[in-house]
């Protein structure tokens, strides 16, 4: 029987609650537990997939195929457990099933309200799993107050109030905002945002306030007071270098000590931190420095690449060298020479994206790190744009492109080498799709096998020929073309097990030159860099070395 941690945010948005659950979790991990971390976020879209980058960053790809919150990317990254669909929740799925309930006639007859079904719901998905851990840990989007969050909000009092006392806790991080004229810390929103929560029913058992400056044991005494918690349970929360740091600096300030209070776990188990030691480390004494461009369209907001920096890092890391990120906007030389923009740079990433704006400049970057030998990653659309990119400069066929752009400007101006995919199997069923599917989940979502050929450069990185990797996209390279790729010097080597889709492209003649149809940022890790990004920060170093 899982015991719940229930985290909610006050006074201000992005203060890290997703940070503080996973570093959470993380802890719990080391001192011996097995945890779950669950996002219930209060929009009304059914998932994030169909909102822009701009809007709301990455959308996380979890093994089964849901596209779901970013804050999922830290879970993994902070405790390696793999997120299912059940671990994101929106208001607008959980309104899709009770809707689709009444229409069912599930409901009897009754009136169908938030309090009961809304919150039934909501209750139901909390408990999902909850016999496979020790403690499954919610975060709830957004902050208290909020009127799109008030039905999960009930449903987590509700739950607490269902279950034997003790199974349950609340954490609520705040901001302690510091006033520079006055040179004090001020504890009064702190306060404000608990009363908010006490007026809906709930009393939070931790405090975790966010702070530029020391919290001195006064004002600490006098949050415990007013907010009616522990002095030891109002933890501070200090502003990082890294966000590696935070599992460390939360067991410092006590965070793990005051959960396992909170829940009467006495003797507390040691924690074992030796793993977050050695990431620590490894982040701050580094040899040597590389500079990476990311060339992509949505670089004004850097959490629209958020696993891709994340697993820039993790690669630095098991380098031991500093990772330094440069977002290139591909579309500034669409029709322009790229070289300006890409000179100096130790390696060449072009991630993920949707849709024609910036393709052009993308191919030019992949032409550039093709033609000056710097090592290239081209993920999802960046491994389209450089099979693109051989097909026209290599191969000869100059009016190769993507039908997604075609599609696009509803006209045919391309000879389409990477095609819209309309059939493919997953395991052992077939998957169909038509031009006019709904977009949101409609895509090749989630963890699929792959082949590598052996004697590929692929298949050293990784010390396999099998892989399974996560995905997300419409189109596809089309294998009809994989004979003169091939006689240009471009290699196919990775396939999907049935042969057909291609998974994996590299040039042969070139030092570090990987296109991979799928996500690996996804799955790296911290204390497990993943391979490939592992890798291609090892070339750039070797790359920083020549020039
Ligand atoms: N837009 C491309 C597709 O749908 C690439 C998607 C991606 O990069 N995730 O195939």
């Amino acid at each position: 029987m899982a015991r719940f941690i229930f985290i909610t945010g006050g006074v201000v948005s992005s203060l890290g609650k997703g940070l503080a659950s996973a570093a959470l979790g993380s802890l719990l991990q080391a001192r011996g537990f097995s945890v779950r971390l669950r996002k219930l976020d209060p929009y009304l879209n059914v998932d994030p997939g169909t909102m822009s980058p701009f809007e709301h960053g990455e959308v996380f790809i979890t093994d089964d195929g849901a596209e779901t919150d970013l804050d999922l990317g830290h879970y993994e990254r902070f405790t390696g457990v793999a997120a299912r669909k059940t671990d994101s929740i929106s208001s607008g799925r959980i309104y899709t099933t009770v809707l689709e309930k009444e229409r069912r006639g599930d409901y009897l007859g009754k009136t169908i309200q938030v309090i009961p079904h809304v919150t039934n719901e909501i209750k139901d998905f909390i408990a999902i799993g909850e016999d496979e851990v020790d403690f499954m840990l919610c975060e709830i989007g957004g902050t208290v107050g909020d009127i799109e969050g008030l039905p999960f909000f009930e449903a987590i009092r509700q739950f607490s109030h269902d279950r034997p006392r003790g199974q349950c806790i609340y954490m609520h991080l705040t901001l302690l905002p510091y006033l520079a004229a006055s040179g004090e810390l001020k504890t009064k929103p702190t306060q404000h945002s608990v009363k908010e929560m006490q007026s809906i029913g709930l009393a939070p058992d931790i405090l975790v306030c966010r702070s530029e400056h020391p919290i001195p044991e006064k004002e600490r005494e006098k949050i415990a007071l007013f907010c009616n918690v522990r002095k030891e349970s109002v933890v501070a929360a200090y502003d990082l270098k890294s966000i590696y740091e935070a599992p460390l600096a939360y067991h410092e300030q006590g965070l793990d000590q005051a959960v396992l209070d909170a829940f009467e776990i006495n003797p507390a188990p040691r924690p074992d931190l030796r793993v977050w030691r050695d990431v620590v480390d490894r982040i701050h004494n580094t040899d040597g420095e590389v500079n990476v461009a990311i060339v992509g369209k949505y670089t004004q907001l850097e959490d629209a690449y958020k696993s891709i920096k994340e697993a820039l890092m993790h690669g630095g890391m098991a380098n031991r060298v500093k990772v330094n990120v440069s977002w290139v906007d591909a579309e500034v030389f669409d029709s322009e020479d790229a070289a300006p923009y890409l000179a100096g740079y130790h390696a060449i990433l072009v991630p993920g994206g949707f849709g024609e704006r910036g393709t052009e400049g993308k191919i030019k970057a992949a032409q550039y790190a093709r033609e000056n030998n710097i090592p290239y990653l081209g993920i999802c659309l960046g491994m389209q744009m450089a099979v693109i990119e051989a097909a026209r400069n290599v191969a000869g066929l100059s009016s190769a492109g993507s039908e997604e752009f075609d599609h696009e400007a509803g006209k045919k101006r391309f000879e389409p080498v990477v095609y819209h995919l309309k059939e493919w199997v997953q395991g052992n069923a077939k998957v169909s799709r038509s031009a006019d599917d709904n977009k949101g989940g409609t895509m090749r979502l989630g963890a699929y096998d792959a082949t590598l050929q052996p004697g590929s450069k692929v298949a050293q990185i990784y010390g396999s020929n099998a892989i399974e990797e996560r995905h997300r996209h419409r189109y596809e390279v089309d294998i009809a073309y994989k004979d003169k790729l091939e006689a240009a010097g471009m290699r196919f080597s990775g396939m999907s097990p049935d042969g057909r889709l291609p998974e994996i492209v590299e040039w042969t003649d070139h030092p570090w030159f990987i296109g991979v149809q799928f996500h690996p940022e996804l799955k790296s890790k911290p204390f497990n860099p993943h391979p490939l990004f592992k890798d291609f920060v090892r070339a750039a170093k070797e790359h920083s070395r020549l020039v």
